[in-house]
């Protein structure tokens, strides 16, 4: 059964990493923060895609660029637009597991992440999540470190997975861009996986816009290819009359 793991926490999962790197029936994704190396544990490089029958089964979005400035909303907003779900639909899998850490979540001190995402935000990502597997969506409980963070994230993604109403995201979060930090993070990402996942080679052009931006890009791209389409099926039209 084709399954998604995706890890959260700010830390690379390098254990699940490990668990099924030569498995393309898992395919992993990990957000985290990396700084070259240079953050706890050291690993989860971009260029680690997995192996063998594996190979491209295994994405690494590691962040890299510190504190200059942490990554948030904006950030985690274009990573999920740009790599997480294109990679996520088009692996198209029966379930999807999530490992939940929270040291992501804003009020976690820079030794343990520094990052500033807010758990609204946790909520709407889990919504991104449900549309994948016919809603099979699991969230394991696994990291954190400030209780209330963990506390106010945990509860935002299970109201987020029991259909509750969430709270919309306000309009200067939907305006903003990633940072330039983020934005070269997810560049080299897709450079990397664009080899393994169609989806990601569309999102080259689009990873420094805003999140409202880049709808109105996906918009009038499907309207031209809808255009493009129409135009095609006239001319077919016409071909098969004139015979
Ligand atoms: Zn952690």
């Amino acid at each position: 059964m084709p399954s998604y793991d995706l890890q959260q926490d700010v830390h690379h999962g390098n254990g699940t990493q490990e668990a099924f790197y030569d498995d393309p029936s898992v395919l992993y994704i990990s957000l985290h923060r990396y700084d070259d190396g240079n953050f706890f544990p050291g690993s989860g490089h971009p260029n680690e895609v997995g192996v063998g029958a594996g190979k491209g089964f295994n994405v690494n979005v590691g962040w890299t660029g510190g504190l200059e400035p942490p990554m948030g909303d904006a950030e985690y907003l274009a990573a999920f637009r740009a790599v997480v779900m294109p990679i996520a639909h088009e692996f198209s899998p029966d379930v999807v597991l999530v490992s939940a850490g929270f040291d992501a979540v804003e009020g976690h001190q820079p030794s343990l992440g520094g990052y500033t995402v807010t758990a609204k935000l946790f909520g709407f990502l889990t919504r991104q999540l449900m549309s994948l597997a016919g809603g099979r969506v699991i969230l394991a409980l696994e990291g954190g470190h400030d209780l209330k963070a963990i506390c106010d994230a945990s509860e935002a993604c299970v109201s987020a997975l029991l259909g509750m109403e969430v709270e919309p995201l306000s309009q200067s979060l939907l305006d903003q861009k990633p940072c330039e930090n983020a934005v070269r993070s997810l560049q080299r990402v897709v450079q990397i996986q664009g080899e393994f996942w169609q989806s990601v080679r569309d999102s080259a052009t689009t990873v420094d816009l805003s999140y409202l931006q880049a709808q109105r890009h996906r918009f009038r791209r499907d309207s031209d290819s809808e255009a493009v389409n129409a135009i095609a099926s006239l001319s077919m039209g016409s071909l098969t009359s004139e015979r």
